[in-house]
């Protein structure tokens, strides 16, 4: 029996679209159009019973939480940040790779008493400090967290470090690696209940995308 309501899987624009696609496609749902060609935000794909919205990748844990979306497509960090309540994290996609770090001004001198840091990670960062039985106050930032130090915002950043170009080339150098990341698929676990057949067939197909790309 097909279901009225298709299901829904949300991505986000930028490399988890660019690497997700090729995943999708080898598991059997390939987009009808270019979404960088368009302005929609829903998509036809070329199974009648799937679609595709895209959205902020920080919005993909609440529209899979609320289940607004049946599958997703999140960077750890955002999962991390936003916290699993409600989400079923089965597949590690092995995309998008990169590290959560802390860094801070090169040669800084340790910090002693209160440490402030200024990142938009701000649950994770509070999170990672107090592990460490550090006192932090933490600054919410919603970009360009590197100037932080320069300017004597901060004594330290939580940012996301790929190359580590960006840092080195604002005068900063990694210092502590809090979590290295990817991207994940996700699926709201209402959905994984009720609709598990469908859910787990395209979970399958992707992590066979997944292991055929590794080389396995
Ligand atoms: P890099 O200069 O290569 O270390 O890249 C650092 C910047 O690129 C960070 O500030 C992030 O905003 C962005 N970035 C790199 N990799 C990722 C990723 N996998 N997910 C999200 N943002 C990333």
């Amino acid at each position: 029996m097909t279901e009225q309501k298709p299901l829904t899987i949300a991505l986000s624009k930028g490399r988890i679209l660019k690497e997700t696609l090729p995943l999708l496609e080898t598991a059997g749902i390939r987009l009808l159009e270019d979404p960088a060609a368009s302005r929609k935000l829903v998509f036809d794909t070329s199974r009648d019973d799937v679609k595709i919205i895209i959205i902020r990748a920080t919005d993909v844990p609440p529209y899979l939480q609320y289940g607004a979306a049946d599958i997703g497509v999140a960077g750890k960090d955002v999962l991390m940040e936003h916290g699993a309540e409600g989400i079923y994290e089965p597949l590690d996609l092995e995309i998008a790779r990169c590290k959560l770090m802390v860094a801070a001004l090169k040669d800084a001198p340790p910090v002693t008493g209160r440490i402030r840091v200024a990142t938009k990670f701000v649950n994770t960062a509070r999170r990672y400090f107090a592990s460490q039985g550090r006192q932090a106050d933490v600054i919410k930032l919603y970009g360009a967290m590197e100037l932080a130090p320069i300017v004597g915002l901060a004594d330290r950043i939580v940012d996301i470090v790929d190359t580590g170009n960006t840092l080195r080339a604002n005068g900063l150098e990694p210092t502590e690696l809090i979590a290295t990341i990817s991207s994940r698929l996700v699926v709201n676990r209402a959905s994984m209940k009720t609709r598990f057949r469908e859910i787990q067939d395209i979970i399958d197909g992707v992590a066979a995308a997944v292991a055929d790309k590794r080389g396995n």
